[in-house]
């Protein structure tokens, strides 16, 4: 067994060297899929070795963002996930027929999260992200119980309202004893072809986060980026090709390039 991957929940294993991320927001829609699989591509683009375990188990959209439409493989008792971009993905989506929702309860989202890390074969990675649900559902506390190493990525619009419930996602991990990595906004501003900036959004929920989660979990929590709405980021997720490959010239990818530099 390596130092940091394979079976048995090894990323949990002091000696293990895999970075564990959780992406967590407020709520939906904020962009968290989108940033998780741009920011997983972007460190497997540099070289490393890079998972993602997509534990949104009701709004599962990481195989679609990543243009994954192969099922795992079984060897053994084994699950080989599907490698897309260099990435290995497992979803929960790829055990579910059809587009069936899921209704799960917690503990069978705690099972689910738990065989991911234990019988799915990721190898050696030097990173791990956990695409979670929105909210601070069973699933966040079933992860800090999983993956205590686990840190949180915060992921908000610039609205207040946002952060406010974003504050929630990030704090649990003063529960858990978890590290907040940082914020990161999204939605930013719309670059208008003037070269002006809009903010559709409002301005300031990330850096206004980021402050008051240093003081609620009682260490530095940086913003770690902003990134501007655009199109091709939307564009890249509908065509499964995360816009940091596609379009890495333009200043949404080169913003989510920086922050998976700071990870
Ligand atoms: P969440 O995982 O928080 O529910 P998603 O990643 O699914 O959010 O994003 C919600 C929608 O917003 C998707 O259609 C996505 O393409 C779009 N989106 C996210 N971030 C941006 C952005 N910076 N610019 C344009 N569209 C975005």
């Amino acid at each position: 067994r390596g130092a940091s991957g394979q079976r048995g929940i090894p990323f949990n294993e002091p000696g293990s060297l895999t970075k564990v991320f959780a992406v967590a927001s407020g709520k939906g829609g904020v962009g968290k899929s989108s940033l998780t699989v741009n920011l997983a591509c972007a460190l497997a683009a540099q070289g490393l070795r890079v998972g993602i375990v997509d534990a949104d188990v009701h709004g599962f959209s990481v195989p679609a963002l990543m243009g994954i439409t192969q099922a795992p493989t079984r060897v053994d008792d084994m699950i080989l996930p599907p490698v897309a971009y260099g990435v290995k993905v497992i979803s929960i989506g790829m055990f579910v027929a059809g587009n069936q929702p899921v209704a799960w309860r917690g503990p069978m989202l705690h099972r689910a999260l738990e065989q991911f890390l234990t019988d799915v074969y990721f190898g050696d990675l030097d990173a791990l992200f956990l695409d979670l649900p929105p909210g601070t559902g069973d699933i966040a506390i079933s992860v800090a119980q999983l993956l205590p190493k686990a840190e949180i990525l915060v992921v908000t619009t610039p609205q207040a309202a946002a952060a406010d419930v974003a504050e929630r996602a990030g704090a649990i991990a003063t529960q858990t004893g978890q590290t907040v990595a940082g914020v990161i906004e999204n939605m930013s501003y719309l670059e208008m072809p003037d070269g002006g900036r809009m903010e559709l959004f409002g301005s300031g929920g990330g850096a206004v986060l980021a402050e008051r989660l240093t003081t609620t979990v009682g260490t530095d929590v940086p913003l770690l980026g902003q990134i501007p709405l655009d199109i091709l980021l939307r564009e890249g997720g509908d065509a499964g090709t995360p816009i940091v490959l596609g379009r890495p010239d333009t200043p949404a990818a080169i913003a989510l390039t920086d922050i998976a530099g700071k990870l």
